[in-house]
């Protein structure tokens, strides 16, 4: 194996990235290629190596590469022309992936998408209808139609209107009096531009449905000088009816614009934002938090009607001239035309929050949902508008990583962030099919005798290269893609096994218990009951000897699910337990009807609890709480004598940290149950 390769995180990104991409030194060698760029190059990526990436291009374009190297030009350039071994002529776009970082001999990530004539998209959408333009210019009084419209309308170029009255008179007469009325509006400037679906007679007679958006050209004294528009085709009828979804710029569950539709509007904001400087625009994209949890726990149907309520609210948040669009699944982008500054698109997004805020009630669920936002302002360098949603989409995976209902701008760096997350999720992968996992066991004492009452498992990983990552990198990545809930099992399996075998071999600790983690996707699983139930069965543990460990968030955004399960898991004689108490916003009355046996008080107010007379109120009052609920309390992360005295005084029964015990090897814990013989 060349193992050279493989440690090197540039390199092993670099192989997961999803798109053609380069890794340069600053004067243009090629040190590497994936598979991607291979494809694109028509040449093995091997065979890329060592060249300059100025060899594979048209001799007249070094000067343009040489200044892009040199940050000259900004981070990307357009339109450069690459030479194929098969005489292929392609045009692509090159963008560098952030500054190079520190101390990595200047090495530049080069990520190169072919532009349209290359032949090669990565959108593999149906292209939207045909497109067709015309262009009215006041000075002259003429208007001009591209061949596309002609070819769309069925006129010959020189049957095409040649005045805006002769192409108005071709408008269906029903539709002609508020178009006018649009049009009116954009040519004074009270509307940024105008979007109308209308009919217009083909030369066969009939009327067909198109999309027609009109953009207006200054001149410097801010004159309308020109009116620029393009039309498609909708089908039969538009709003509502299948026809116009079917040509993909409506989207039939939420009733919003699709991508396709998005994408053009955003096309045409950039455009005048080249014409008009100090245009600003802002997109962002906005993805719903944990939907999959809600898709696959409650149903797709439960999932459709709360997009429904979601894209509700968001157009709610919308201005006149903004677009929300239903951008994929759960995704949707948001084009805010003409904002004054970046704080408008944060505000923005801060909106979209609070909109978000209250719970959606579907058959009977509470919902709560959150989602996190991508934003990327305009700017000169983008000159596709894919790629700008593109980085939206990658900033709005980094607001997920952030936690959920965040916002994050995006940054170029953060290409280097998201393939190193791909990785992750790759070899996260592998590690669940081949149990590249091992469980640490942490005691739980009691405070009053010091003996040993229970256990948590804490789930670990072995990395082949980065040794061991700590789950708070990789359990929310899990929870994400899914695969918390084949770990999730693996887990529960390990954890009962072991807990059996030490019962007997050590039979004196009858009433020992293990505590196990469980994510909420887990819980939103029906098989969750029949994974517990095996998990029992196999290793021949009692359920009062398994407690699972939820956390508040995950009662609340499910409750009555989660409610459903915890009954059917109680019944099963398994207790449940609330981690990290206190953190969320779970009310007493709230809890009291909730079949919880157990709360742990999260470490935060633990380790202040000295110094910070509101912390040590909060612990008094968690276990004033547990008692008059006749729950157990168990305070978590206890450092310091100090703290275990604290909490002795008032009342506590159950410690779990540090200074007890850390996280150990199973085999260490053998040592702790073995029957103790006076010396
Ligand atoms: P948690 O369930 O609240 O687990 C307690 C965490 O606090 C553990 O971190 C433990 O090592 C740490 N800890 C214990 N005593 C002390 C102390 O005295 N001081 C300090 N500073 N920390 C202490 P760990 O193992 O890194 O786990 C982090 C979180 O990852 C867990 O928080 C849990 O939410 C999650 N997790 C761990 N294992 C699993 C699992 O098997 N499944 C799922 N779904 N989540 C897991
Ligand atoms: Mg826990
Ligand atoms: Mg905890």
């Amino acid at each position: 194996m060349p193992r050279r390769k493989s440690s090197d995180p540039v390199e092993k990104a670099l192989q997961v990235l999803p798109w053609p991409a380069l890794i340069l030194r600053p004067e243009g060698t090629i040190l590497s290629a994936n598979r991607a760029a291979g494809v694109l190059l028509d040449r093995a990526p091997a065979k890329l190596r060592m060249k300059n990436i100025k060899e594979l291009a048209w001799p007249d374009e070094g000067p343009k590469l040489n200044r892009l190297l040199a940050g000259e030009d900004g981070p990307s350039i357009e339109g450069v022309r690459m030479l194929t071994p098969g005489g292929r002529d392609i045009r692509v776009r090159i963008g560098l992936a952030g500054p190079p970082p520190e101390g990595d001999g200047g090495r530049l990530l080069a990520v190169i998408s072919p532009l349209p004539s290359g032949g090669v998209s990565r959108d593999s959408r149906p292209a939207p209808a045909s497109e067709a333009r015309w262009d009215w210019d006041r000075a002259e009084g003429r208007v001009t139609c591209s061949p596309e419209w002609c070819s769309l309308l069925g006129y010959e170029e020189d049957e095409a209107p040649k005045t805006l009255r002769a192409w108005v008179d071709l408008l269906h007469a029903d539709d002609q009096p508020v178009f006018q009325y649009k049009l009116e509006a954009l040519l004074s400037g009270e509307a940024p531009d105008l979007e109308h679906e209308l009919r217009m007679r083909h030369a066969d007679g009939e009327y067909r449905w198109l999309l027609t958006q009109v953009e207006v050209v200054r001149d410097s004294a801010g004159k309308a000088a020109r009116l620029s528009g393009r039309q498609r085709e909708l089908g039969e009828e538009p709003g509502l009816e299948e026809g116009a979804f079917a040509e993909g710029f409506r989207d039939p569950l939420t009733g919003l614009p699709t991508r396709a539709l998005l994408l053009d509007r955003l096309g045409l904001a950039m455009a005048r934002a080249r014409r008009r400087t100090g245009h600003l625009f802002a997109i962002l994209s906005l993805g719903l938090d944990r939907f999959r949890l809600i898709n696959e726990g409650l149903g797709y149907a439960v999932g459709d009607r709360l997009l429904q309520e979601v894209a509700r609210r968001l157009e709610g948040c919308r201005r006149g001239s903004d677009t929300v669009a239903r951008t994929g699944g759960d995704e949707i982008g948001i084009l805010l035309d003409d904002i004054r500054s970046v704080g408008d698109a944060t505000a923005f997004a801060e909106r979209l929050h609070q909109a978000l805020k209250a719970p959606v009630v579907v058959e009977g669920h509470d919902l709560f949902t959150s989602g996190s936002v991508g934003i990327v302002l305009s700017s000169p360098s983008y000159n596709s508008a894919e790629d700008m949603l593109r980085d939206a989409d990658i900033a709005m995976h980094r607001a997920k990583g952030m936690g959920r209902g965040r916002y994050a701008l995006f940054d170029a760096t953060m290409y280097i962030r998201t393939v190193e997350i791909l990785e992750l999720e790759t070899e996260l992968r592998r590690a669940v099919e081949q149990s590249g996992f091992h469980l640490h066991y942490q005691p739980i004492v009691s405070l009053l005798t010091g003996r040993l009452a229970g256990f948590e498992a804490l789930i670990r990983w072995t990395h082949p290269t980065r040794g061991l990552v700590k789950p708070s990198e990789f359990v929310p990545l899990a929870e994400e893609t899914g695969l918390v809930v084949p770990m999730g099992r693996w887990v529960l399996e390990s954890a009962c096994k072991q807990l059996k075998s030490w019962l007997v071999r050590f039979p004196q600790n009858r009433s020992l218990w293990v505590s196990v983690n469980v994510s909420g996707i887990q819980l939103l699983q029906p098989e969750l009951i029949m994974q517990i139930d095996l998990a029992l069965r196999e290793s021949g543990l009692a359920g009062r000897n398994l407690k699972l460990e939820l956390t508040e968030s995950v009662i609340m955004e499910n409750a009555q699910y989660a409610y459903d399960m915890m009954v059917q898991l109680r019944a099963q004689d398994i207790r449940l337990c609330i981690d990290d108490f206190g953190t969320g916003y779970s009310s007493m009355s709230y809890l009291r009807r909730y079949p919880v046996d157990a709360l742990k008080i999260d470490q935060s107010f633990v380790s202040r609890m000295e110094e910070d007379e509101e912390s040590r109120e909060i612990v008094r009052s968690v276990l004033q709480m547990g008692k008059s609920l006749k729950m157990e309390v168990i305070a978590e992360g206890v450092e310091t004598v100090g703290q275990r005295d604290v909490l002795k005084r008032l009342g506590c029964e159950l410690g779990q940290g540090f200074f007890f015990h850390r996280p150990m090897e199973a085999k260490a814990v053998e040592s702790l149950l073995a029957p103790k013989r006076s010396r």
